[in-house]
């Protein structure tokens, strides 16, 4: 944003430079680990459904090649420029490493208002950006891997997989060039609420450190707290669905033209059909509105999750926020400024490229079961459940009692493929903050859970170039 003091790929560099001063690596490498290794920059023309010809600017940026394919989304928005798509691949380095997912971070961006175009408009768009990438080997199982992102879904995803296959006949892992694709096309169950998934697993595993939440003056676990959350997209969504199902009051969800505030708590999905029908979630019963959505990020409240765009919490504003905690589902959603803000207050400020890696954890599962061509639980599934039955009536047997049915049912289930990616997705997430934590609280100079993320981060990527033996 132009009334920043930085742009977005400065103010990841800044939380680098402030992290890499707890790390004991070469001066060198921590350059070579922070710069963009290659940028793609691309104008081409599509003939949209009026006969006028469109130049569409995109963009691909592979951040680093630490470890093999890249990975990051492709984002659809307006606002989409070169200094953005750098920071969010710099991004997805950091989160990949953090939560061990082996990959080096990428991301792209083509920069159109999705909204503004009719869907065969949107198809072409997204064809044509894809036989581009293909055309510069920018693509590929073993290359880089694009995935969902702000403003794209499964729907582009089957898009560019069916590009890239018509493109590359008889590759055999070829499905495995992009995720976030539908079941139908390649997709792997667990893909679509995977991010709003991991940021409610994080935020819990945050929520049950007692000495986290005395510092917070927050009682432990996530029951009864009020959250805020800022974005109803796909992350937001899931976000505010997990929060609720766990007991959490959903108080406030701001979008961009309005936000609503009930004291009694939200349902995400009542609030989304109302915005399907009436374009806005203003007005929706029983709520009270909020003209300026910017207001709700203000609003008194246990846990904020901005779940939008990036530097909506800035030098201006970040003194208003009252939330003790602060989950960044976004990437990017705090400046450097306000984190310094947010440290010298105490509230916590929960880290975006950490708390937001369910997205590319699933991701990195859909890709294994691309490569594996098999699905999760085909081969364990049956096997579980027999075992299962036999220990059971074992059981029943000796003691002359038997289970529940319900009880029967839930001891007896084999593992599907989306209880599989959710346990994987929760065991990622618990480690990765037990983890972080553990960073922060072993060296006191370090001021932030961001910095402690980052010195993970860096510490792995380091590593893992010494790995290489570029660096013996
Ligand atoms: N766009 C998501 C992110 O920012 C997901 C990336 C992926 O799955 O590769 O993390």
């Amino acid at each position: 944003m132009s009334n920043q003091p930085y742009s977005f790929f400065q103010s990841v560099e800044k939380s680098f430079d402030k992290a890499a001063k707890f790390t004991k690596w070469d001066k060198g490498l921590l350059e070579q680990i922070k710069a963009c290794n290659s940028i793609y920059s691309m104008r081409f023309p599509v003939k949209m459904d009026d006969g006028r010809i469109e130049v569409i600017e995109a963009y691909r940026v592979q951040h680093s090649q630490h470890k093999s394919p890249c990975k990051g989304g492709i984002r659809f928005s307006d606002e989409v420029n070169q200094d953005e798509v750098m920071a969010l691949a710099s991004l997805m380095t950091y989160k990949c490493a953090i939560v061990n997912v082996p990959f080096g971070g990428g991301k792209g961006g083509i920069k159109i208002n999705p909204r503004k175009y009719s869907v065969y408009e949107l198809e072409k768009i997204t064809r044509r950006y894809t036989s581009e990438l293909v055309k510069k080997n920018f693509i590929g199982p073993g290359i880089d891997v694009p995935a969902p992102d702000y403003g794209t879904g499964e729907r582009e995803m089957a898009w560019i997989v069916d590009t890239y296959q018509s493109l590359k006949p008889g590759e055999i892992d070829a499905a495995g060039c992009v995720t976030g694709k539908p079941i139908t096309q390649g997709g792997v169950r667990g893909r679509k609420e995977a991010t709003g998934l991991g940021v409610f697993f994080g935020i819990r595993e945050v929520c049950n450190m007692p000495d986290i939440m005395a510092k917070q003056g927050l009682s432990v676990g996530v029951e009864g707290k009020t959250v805020v959350v800022q974005g109803l997209g796909n992350v937001g969504y899931h976000s505010a669905k997990f929060f609720r199902e766990h007991g959490a009051k959903v108080v406030a969800i701001a979008e961009h033209n309005g936000a609503i505030y009930c004291a009694d708590g939200l349902n995400e999905e009542e609030v989304f059909q109302f915005k399907q029908k009436n374009g806005s979630v203003l007005n929706y019963p029983g709520a009270t509105n909020i003209f300026k959505s910017e207001e709700a990020l203000e609003l008194e409240c246990d846990i904020l999750i901005p779940a939008a765009l990036e530097n909506v919490i800035n030098g201006t504003n970040a003194r208003n926020v009252k939330a003790k905690i602060i989950g960044e589902a976004a990437n990017g959603p705090l400046t450097p400024e306000a984190d310094d803000i947010f440290t010298e207050r105490g509230i916590l400020v929960v880290p975006d490229m950490y708390l937001n890696a369910g997205g590319v954890t699933v991701s990195y599962f859909e890709w294994l079961k691309n490569l594996s061509h098999v699905r999760y639980g085909r081969m364990e599934k049956r096997f579980t459940e027999n075992m299962n039955t036999h220990i059971l009536s074992q059981m029943e047997g000796l003691s002359g009692k038997k289970v529940s049915e319900k009880e029967r049912l839930f001891i007896m289930h084999g593992p599907d493929e989306v209880d599989l990616v959710h346990s994987g997705l929760e065991e990622t997430m618990i480690a990765a903050t037990r983890e972080i934590m553990d960073i922060w609280k072993s060296n006191p100079e370090i001021p932030d859970m961001r910095t402690a993320a980052y010195v993970n981060a860096i510490n792995k990527v380091a590593t893992s170039y010494g790995e290489l033996g570029i660096f013996p």
